[in-house]
């Protein structure tokens, strides 16, 4: 048997396959774009069997890449969370659209859900709330208007991308693990098992949901690729990112910073309750026991930088944000709070609209470029604020995605956060969280601990800045925030 392992990353965007060695070395990488379908207002879709076939396409061309199924030890799958896919059993193909996470359908099934008072139950037991992004809802909604379902009684399977996909390559194996279950609002976040409360209250079909396993073992073969290759591994993709960034221990953080900005701290092993509005959820599962983690987001991110560049053209290239932070002193009062799409955690804001405040004559271009990128620190210490306040501060901050590559940005969080930010010389975290569960599940690693010198080299960046500076950029940026909620 070889040694290789095979990493399928399906995404929102496209769908990936990777092959890594065990130490971590990227052999070879095979991406498809999918189409995302807007069929209304609110509404997104996939085609399930389009994500299949390109799935499965990329898969084989690394496959070969290694030289075999025989050169691979184990394959490893992580996907977007929440969306949905429905199918039937015996014919093993689609029987409705998927519903992605975005889709904002079951908006309604929320707000009277809500009206019941039934959302501080749904987050005591699932740690989640009553958001259309999370699955439950969207099963709901599906029931009631989509009568293929209904009518296709036992033969009706649901599952979240990873568990379609795991059929698919094992035609027929009908499981999910963990930490994707844990996204559906059906799971008993402490009890790791789908909650029949629950399931009644979403009007779930129980007999199609998928059996919930750990993140890593020997869970099927896959006989698709001329010979047998088991499945090892899988986890959420922002789960799978914070075990590739190597967040084991309790207090450990990463922070993707892409478009938005995903924040999870490892919670350790009992459920966390928010008092903040932040997630609870699973972070992983081993042996049947589960760790947890809390998570929060940042709508704006790297989706500010491109709004200066294409709608503002306040820039050319995102690259030169860098540069222009760097040729002025400090911010000359300009504060920028991103609110583009609302204020996320803690503010919960949905109606606030951005500004650029502290305007005079002497400020330019260069300071409104810096307020922007100093935003990403500001925004990123509330949130530790709101973590600390739920019993989980950050003890360092590991980062990741398109906007730290910029160094000012890795060097400000450092002095704003006043923690060590650690960025990895490998980016690409998501896949190798599940390149890690999969060296696990197939026997190549002992547990996390040892997987995780997959990860290589880091950069370290220290905390410079001092206490009254930083309290009094802090000072500024609370001014500019109440300037647009109040
Ligand atoms: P996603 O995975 O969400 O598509 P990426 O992780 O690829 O996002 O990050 C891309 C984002 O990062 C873009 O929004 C872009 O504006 C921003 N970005 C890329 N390079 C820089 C840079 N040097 N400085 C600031 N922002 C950057």
């Amino acid at each position: 048997m070889g040694e290789k392992l095979l990493v399928i990353d399906e995404g929102t965007t496209s769908t990936r396959a990777m092959l890594f060695a065990p130490d971590g070395t990227v052999l070879g990488s095979k991406s498809a774009e999918l189409k995302q379908s807007y069929p209304g207002p609110g509404l997104v879709e996939h085609d399930a069997a389009e994500i299949w076939t390109k799935t499965l396409a990329c898969a084989q061309a690394m496959v070969e890449k290694a030289g075999g199924a025989d050169q691979i030890a184990a394959i490893g799958i992580t996907n977007q969370r929440e969306t949905l896919v429905f199918w039937d059993r015996t014919s093993g193909e689609p029987l409705a659209p998927a519903i992605v996470w975005q889709d904002r359908r079951s908006a309604d099934i929320c707000r009277t859900l809500k009206e019941a008072g039934e959302e501080p139950g749904v987050q005591a037991r699932t740690g989640l709330l009553l958001d259309p992004y999370f699955s439950g809802t969207k099963i709901a909604w599906a029931m009631r208007n989509w009568p293929q379902l209904r009518e296709a009684g036992d033969r009706l399977a649901l599952g979240t991308i990873e568990s379609w996909l795991v059929w698919k390559l094992t035609q027929g194996l009908h499981i999910t693990d963990a930490t994707n279950a844990s996204r559906t609002l059906l799971m008993g976040l402490g009890s790791g098992a789908w909650s029949d409360g629950l399931i009644d209250l979403f009007d779930a079909p129980r007999d199609a949901l998928p059996e919930i396993v750990d993140c890593a073992g020997r869970f099927g073969v896959t006989k698709l690729f001329g010979g047998e290759i088991p499945i090892c591994g899988l986890a959420g993709d922002q789960q799978s990112a914070t075990i590739g960034q190597a967040c084991l221990s309790k207090g450990e953080t990463k922070a993707t910073f892409g478009t938005g900005a995903f924040v999870l701290t490892n919670a350790g092993t009992s459920p966390p309750t928010s008092k903040n509005r932040l997630l609870a959820t699973c972070l992983w599962q081993l042996n049947g026991r589960r760790a947890y983690a809390l998570e929060g987001s940042v709508f704006v991110a790297g989706s500010l930088i491109q709004w200066l560049r294409d709608s503002v053209k306040l820039i050319e290239k995102a690259q030169e944000t860098e540069a222009l932070a760097r040729s002025v002193e400090d911010n000359g009062g300009v504060y920028l709070v991103p609110a583009l799409s609302g204020l996320g955690a803690p503010w919960w804001q949905p109606e606030a609209r951005a500004a650029i405040s502290g305007l005079s004559f002497s400020n330019g271009k260069a300071h409104i470029v810096r307020a922007a990128l100093e935003a990403m620190a500001h925004q990123s210490h509330d949130l530790k604020t709101a973590f600390a306040a739920d019993g989980a501060d950050w003890a360092t901050l590991r980062v990741d995605g398109g906007m730290v590559t910029n160094d000012w940005i890795a060097q400000d969080l450092a002095d704003m956060l006043d923690v060590t930010v650690e960025r990895p010389a490998f980016a690409e975290t998501t896949a190798l969280g599940a390149a890690m569960l999969a060296g696990i599940g197939c026997g190549m690693f002992k547990g996390l601990e040892e997987a995780a010198a997959m990860r290589g080299k880091v950069e370290m960046f220290e905390p410079k800045l001092g206490a009254p500076a930083r309290d009094a950029r802090l000072a500024g940026w609370k001014h500019a925030v109440r300037s647009v909620i109040e």
